[in-house]
């Protein structure tokens, strides 16, 4: 068998949609899984939408996630010359025939037609007058043999295929010269020796007329695999008001590549019971027997555990480099590695599932100012608390060492000498008082990581704040 070659082939849209991203996966990991080569190829013809970024777009988030090619990119807009040879070439055996019918004329026929309880398809009306290359402008239509079936074997949908008389002569080259894309796409594939063609369900109704082209060019047909659709929560067509279609998106929201990756892989593809698959994993498993044809669910909570297991996961230091632009955005400025901030973001991971929520639960570290969230403020900075934060704080500016042994055995005396107060009585003003809110690491941890300096400056800020509603309360 001829080693495999697939291909991803994508629109220059300006962005990797989610479903492209599945494609392009399943592509480059059958590819990977065989030993063969996955090939990159921008489909551009439609020039109006496409353009040199759009294209670096795409290519970013297949870096990003982590998918790499063997040959190209090679573009649709630099091949004309090579569709236009095939289309001379089809003409000159007289599979295709030029076609001077007109618009509003085709329209019109096609309306009676379907009035008349025709199937709509193109009346053949030039496919015998064999015009040549001087009848005006024209279209090229293949000649769709009349009976028939246009068949294929689908490694997902198993035996596909639409009888011939229900497609009729298609246009293959438009009136100003131009291939369209079910042309293109077959020359492309049989110019690059695709064995394998991996593409969405939304292509699997093309590939009958693409199977006439086939045919006409006297080609062998690849192994066709259409993966199935891959829809929103509720079970919708995925939309782009409605869902986040993007791979930017998720990256910008701070899910990790190899999180994101890993749940694309399982949209439609099963390997037993098994959830976590990384990029390794996925070359070595990926199977197209193993993929389903039922429509794949995207389902964000999935992803969000995906991304919990990854990121808790993640060395250190890596883990660092990663949410370090989502820090910098909460801290609004530059941000310093330090163990403090190392020892943090350790202690968050377990309540992460995203990059950015690490940085945001970490924002009272980041930012000198705190953001107090008043409900917490009045719950736990009451005038009562005020001569217990003193006492701590005082003790905090004597205490030998700022570790987390040192400063629980602060609180103990502290309790102690306030008639035996319970260890949450202390710890949830002191939480609120550090970090500005009711949730946070433990807290000799949190404590240890905000440092003394600043510990001692925030409760003397809290204690202001619970004597000034004392103040409040007697005037
Ligand atoms: N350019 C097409 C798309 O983005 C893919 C065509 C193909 O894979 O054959 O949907």
């Amino acid at each position: 068998m001829a080693s495999v070659r697939t291909r991803f082939a994508p629109s220059p849209t300006g962005y990797l949609h989610l479903g492209s991203a599945r494609t392009a996966l399943y592509s480059w990991a059958y590819a990977r899984r065989h030993g063969g080569r996955f090939v990159l190829r921008i489909e551009d013809t439609d020039e109006d939408r496409s353009s040199r970024k759009a294209e670096a777009a795409v290519l970013e988030g297949l870096h990003w996630l982590g998918l790499d090619w063997d040959e190209g990119p090679f573009r649709q807009s630099e091949r004309r010359d090579r569709y236009r040879e095939v289309l001379e070439q089809l003409l000159a055996d007289d599979s295709a025939y030029r076609c001077v019918c007109e618009r509003e004329d085709l329209e019109a026929r096609k309306q009676a037609d379907l009035a008349a309880g025709g199937k709509g398809i193109y009346d053949g009306r030039c496919r015998n007058l064999h015009l040549g290359p001087d009848c005006g402008t024209h279209t090229v239509r293949l000649r769709v043999p009349a009976e028939g079936m246009l068949d294929f074997d689908d490694l997902v949908f198993g035996h596909s295929g639409q009888d011939a008389s229900q497609i009729g002569d298609a246009i293959i080259q438009r009136s100003d010269g131009t291939a369209l894309y079910n042309l293109a796409v077959v020359v492309d594939d049989l110019d690059m020796s695709i064995t394998h063609v991996i593409r969405g369900a939304d292509h699997h109704p093309n590939t009958p007329l693409q199977v006439a082209i086939y045919r006409a060019l006297d080609a062998p047909l690849p192994a066709f695999a259409h993966l199935p659709l891959i829809v929103g929560e509720s079970g919708k067509k995925l939309s782009k008001r409605r869902d986040n279609v993007s791979i930017q998106q998720f990256r910008d929201e701070g899910y990790l590549a190899e999180a994101v990756a890993n749940w694309l892989v399982r949209l439609g593809w099963s390997h037993g019971d098994d959830e976590i698959f990384g990029l390794d994993d996925i070359t070595r498993l990926f199977d197209l027997a193993n993929v389903g044809r039922s429509a794949a669910r995207a389902e964000l909570p999935k992803l969000e555990w995906l991304d919990q297991h990854y990121i808790k996961a993640l060395k250190g230091d890596d883990l660092f480099a990663r949410v370090h632009p989502h820090l910098e955005r909460v801290a609004g400025g530059s941000v310093q590695d330090t163990p403090a901030l190392r020892k943090l973001l350790d202690l968050l991971r377990e309540r992460s599932k995203t990059l950015v929520e690490m940085a945001e639960l970490a924002r009272w570290q980041l930012r000198d100012e705190l953001d107090y969230q008043q409900k917490a403020v009045q719950k736990h900075l009451r005038p009562v608390v005020a001569p217990l934060l003193r006492d701590l704080r005082d003790g905090m500016q004597t205490l030998s060492d700022w570790s987390e042994g040192a400063l629980q055995k602060l609180f103990d005396e502290v309790a102690d000498a306030h008639g035996g107060l319970k260890m949450g009585k202390l710890a949830q003003p002191v939480r609120v008082a550090v970090t500005g809110g009711p949730n946070s690491p433990g807290i000799f941890e949190t404590l240890e990581v905000v440092g003394r300096d600043r510990s001692v400056q925030r409760l003397g800020r809290a204690i202001e704040m619970a004597e000034a509603r004392a103040d409040a309360h007697e005037s």
